[in-house]
């Protein structure tokens, strides 16, 4: 079904980062930008228009060793280092952000929830059907009156004997209208916090998914409400090592690692789709990367998303030292959201008119852009997450 046609472009590396990547990091940041060039780009534009999920697609992520990460193998991980975690978002989001984000959420905030905060037990029970995306996993922390002030969520778990009654109301949340497992944020009776995996959740009594409609970003990754009326989980689906809010933000800590990484990847698609039009379309004569003002924008967006990726890779060497902070991961995460934004709408003005089509891909990614401006932490609160680090003041609440 996929267009045999092959779009290869060069990666950018114009300070070389790439030179101290190890055998290991370049083979497989290299087989998934492969995959990427051959099979997402060629072949996402309609399904990113129509607004649907490219399932073919996505599942073809089994064929390649990333599902599950930094997850160590004997729980269904792909035992990947830092740097070729973010390497493979990197190379994802070059190719598109929806695909980008359902791997995200599946392999990253699920299936990183539950093994950094399940039993044995429940990792045995959900990881390995995860690691071979028989099941997707979806995670629901927002709702329509909480959303940057999730810490606060209104969905409510009421202990009933060997199970709980969860009501309430979620929404965005990716994945969750094919997940099988799904997890629920919550908060129990004495005003604990909790994750509660409901199990194939379209087929659970009380549970009403509904897919958000008119989407002007990632298109095609579907995001969902969701409406929990009764709904009985199994008291053993509660993660066991979730005690406050601060276990969730940490999985939400690593989601930033990887969006930072996810941010650069889009901002330098877009920049190389835009020098690769600018040294080809002519205008008065000439190619119009002879005008000073394109030469301009283009290394406004190379210094930009040079930096963003020194970021990155500074980032890596931090987590693999153990050295992260949440305001070392906000920052980036801030910078580069904002970076990707700037920078995609640089090269979406490059092309002109064509620009504005979706067969040129910068539109798309200038749209997803929008989307990482504001998940994972807005830009404010990522903003505010630094300033709190850096001065030891809360200015958030
Ligand atoms: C495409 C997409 C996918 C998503 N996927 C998921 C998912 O899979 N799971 C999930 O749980 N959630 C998901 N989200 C939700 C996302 O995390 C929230 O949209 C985000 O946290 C912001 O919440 P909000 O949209 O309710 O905005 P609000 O919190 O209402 O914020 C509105 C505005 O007010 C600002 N603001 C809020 N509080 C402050 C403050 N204290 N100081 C300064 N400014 C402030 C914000 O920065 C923003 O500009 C997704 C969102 C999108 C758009």
């Amino acid at each position: 079904m996929f267009a045999e046609k092959t779009q290869t472009l060069p990666g950018f590396d114009f300070y070389h980062y790439d030179d101290q990547l190890t055998d290991s990091q370049r083979a497989v940041q290299q087989q998934v930008r492969e995959w990427v060039q051959r099979v997402v780009v060629p072949n996402i534009n309609p399904y990113w228009d129509r607004a649907e999920f490219p399932r073919d697609i996505a599942m073809q992520m089994r064929e390649l060793p990333i599902i599950g990460g930094m997850l160590p193998t004997e729980y269904g991980g792909a035992g990947l280092d830092a740097t070729t975690m973010g390497l493979v978002i990197y190379e994802l989001a070059k190719g598109d952000g929806s695909i980008g984000t359902f791997y995200g959420v599946h392999s990253g905030l699920a299936m990183s929830s539950i093994a950094l905060l399940g039993s044995e037990e429940q990792k045995a029970r959900w990881l390995p059907a995860m690691s071979r995306l028989e099941k997707i996993g979806a995670f629901g922390l927002t709702e329509p009156e909480r959303g940057s002030a999730a810490v606060d969520v209104q969905t409510r778990a009421h202990r009933d004997g060997n199970a709980y009654i969860l009501n309430g109301r979620k929404h965005w949340i990716g994945n969750a209208s094919l997940a099988g497992v799904l997890i629920i944020w919550a908060r129990d009776d004495d005003g604990k916090f909790g994750g509660f995996v409901i199990e194939d959740p379209n087929e659970v009594e009380g549970v009403t998914i509904e897919i958000m409609e008119g989407k002007i970003g990632k298109r095609s990754v579907m995001n969902a409400r969701i409406e929990l009326n009764n709904v009985r989980v199994p008291a053993e689906n509660r993660l066991a090592y979730v005690s406050s809010f601060k276990d969730t933000a940490m999985v939400l800590g690593a989601g930033r690692y990887g969006v930072s990484w996810e941010a650069a990847g889009v901002a330098t698609a877009a920049y190389e789709y835009a020098l690769d039009f600018a040294t080809k379309r002519e205008q008065f004569g000439k190619p119009i990367a002879s005008f000073q003002l394109i030469q301009q924008k283009l290394v406004e967006m190379a210094t930009e998303v040079t930096l963003m990726r020194g970021m990155c890779f500074q980032l890596a060497k931090l987590m693999e030292q153990g050295q992260l902070n949440e305001g070392i991961l906000s920052m980036a995460k801030y910078n580069n959201a904002r970076k990707a934004r700037y920078v995609t709408q640089l090269a979406r003005e490059t092309l002109g008119g064509v620009g504005l089509l979706i067969e040129n891909h910068i539109a798309r990614l200038m749209m997803d852009a929008e989307v990482i401006y504001t998940y994972e932490g807005t830009n404010e609160i990522n903003m505010l997450l630094v300033g709190r680090t850096l001065t030891g003041i809360n200015a958030i609440t």
